[in-house]
């Protein structure tokens, strides 16, 4: 491993020398990463949900290359640009009609943190200053900042350390209505009390739409979802919904609270919205609350970003969007989601595995022990595939582009190295 990266660099939730192996790649196309040492791997992860139509897309990088030669960045203070507007017009028409308005930040933790001051700062320009807290689910993530940090899991989100730091926000627990199902009472009476008790002081609840991801790769109920915006509106909440890793057709749908028909309040983006090029995130709500925080003090939105709506991750946004609507996107998520039922099946008669579950593109197993993170990642770059798993959990979640025959040697090396781990 390389010196100055093992002993300089930090990577995600990583400690500094530790002898956990990091590859270098060296460049990537398709779906797959080419290794400095000259070995392939098929991606597995999409670089954490973002790349969707692979990697080095000639017209991703067509449209960058002629985007780069006009501008690649400006202000947005003051100013505008076409990238900006086209997204804007584009992202208005994909997600749910109330959703008009739209905030751009750099990545999702900012797009949630967005989110949050503006249900804040919504409540307080309708005279009600005490509404400052919020509802989430246990096992929720939405993010490593603070105020997103403070809405995730207490104990995955090591609240504890962090404790002083951290706004106390209060938990319900996750919902054990699987996706399917209709919601079981006991997950709505528990939702449903904690909103009357507390509605006086909650600005909104805010929850990841049918997949709970870095917080257990779980799919729960679309009726759950129902319920959720029928007591927000009883109980005079905002709904903020996180389809930073949902969006864009990973579950089947465009977006995940297509499942359930309902649409929140706020929406927060990022990840494959630019089909994993640049970062970028936003934040998009409904004319009412975007109206009523102009009417409130100080008559603007506190938020902005010095990289906002930067023209180059709005063009590579605006032409991922297209790429994805131009193509048969459902049938390809129904093939891979067929194809990664029918593999990882065979799992569920490994001793060491405790579920198997698929939604559209994600393909999870849950084994009944935490995983060696780095002897199974040895295996799985041995067998030629890149798949990162965290904890009991080892998942999929393949760029859209890949084939039937990429996926096979995916799902088979996975299969593999779990059987024998
Ligand atoms: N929300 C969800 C649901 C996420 O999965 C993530 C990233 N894993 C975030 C928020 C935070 O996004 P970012 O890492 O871009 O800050």
């Amino acid at each position: 491993m390389n010196n100055i990266d093992q002993n300089h660099i930090w990577h995600p939730y990583s400690a500094m020398n530790s002898d956990f192996p990091v590859y270098t790649v060296k460049s990537a196309d398709g779906v797959r990463l080419k290794l400095k040492d000259g070995r392939e791997l098929i991606d597995g992860m999409s670089s954490w949900w973002c790349m969707i139509h692979g990697y080095n897309h000639p017209q991703m990088n067509t449209a960058l290359e002629q985007q780069i030669k006009k501008m690649s960045h400006v202000m947005f203070g003051g100013l505008t640009h076409e990238p900006a507007i086209d997204l804007t017009q584009q992202l208005i028409d994909i997600t749910p009609a109330p959703l008009q308005n739209v905030f751009y930040s750099d990545s999702g933790s900012v797009a949630v943190e967005v989110a949050m001051k503006m249900a804040i700062q919504y409540w307080h320009a309708k005279n009600n200053p005490s509404k400052q807290k919020f509802i989430s689910l246990r096992s929720a993530y939405h993010g490593d900042t603070f105020a997103a940090m403070s809405v995730s899991d207490p104990e995955t989100g090591m609240h504890s350390l962090f404790n002083g730091a951290l706004t106390k926000q209060i938990y319900v627990k996750q919902p054990v209505s699987r996706f399917g199902e209709e919601c079981k009472k006991e997950d709505i009476i528990e939702l449903e009390n904690t909103l009357k008790q507390h509605s006086n002081e909650v600005a909104a609840l805010i929850l990841e739409p049918i997949v709970q991801g870095a917080g257990g790769m779980w799919f729960y109920s679309a009726d759950y979802l129902k319920h959720a915006k029928v007591l927000c509106e009883k109980y005079n909440v905002l709904l903020i919904l996180d389809e930073i890793a949902t969006g864009f057709g990973r579950t089947g749908k465009l977006f995940a609270c297509e499942h359930a028909e309902i649409a929140p309040d706020i929406i927060c983006i990022g990840k494959a919205l630019t089909g994993g090029y640049l970062t970028l995130a936003a934040t998009l709500t409904t004319y009412e609350v975007a109206n009523t925080i102009d009417q409130g003090k100080p008559g603007v939105f506190m938020h902005g970003p010095t990289f906002m709506a930067n023209p180059l991750a709005c063009t590579a946004a605006l032409t991922s969007i297209n790429l994805l609507l131009d193509s048969d996107w459902q049938d390809t998520i129904k093939r891979i989601e067929s194809q990664l039922h029918e593999g990882l099946k065979v799992c569920n008669t490994f001793k060491n595995v405790k579920e198997v579950r698929v939604l559209g593109a994600i393909g999870v197993i849950e084994m009944n022990e935490p995983v060696d993170m780095k002897h199974i990642t040895e295996k799985f770059v041995e067998a030629g595939v890149w798949i990162r798993p965290f904890g009991k959990l080892v998942y999929l979640m393949p760029p859209f582009i890949i084939n039937k025959t990429d996926l096979n040697l995916l799902i088979k090396a996975l299969v593999n190295v779990i059987n024998n781990n």
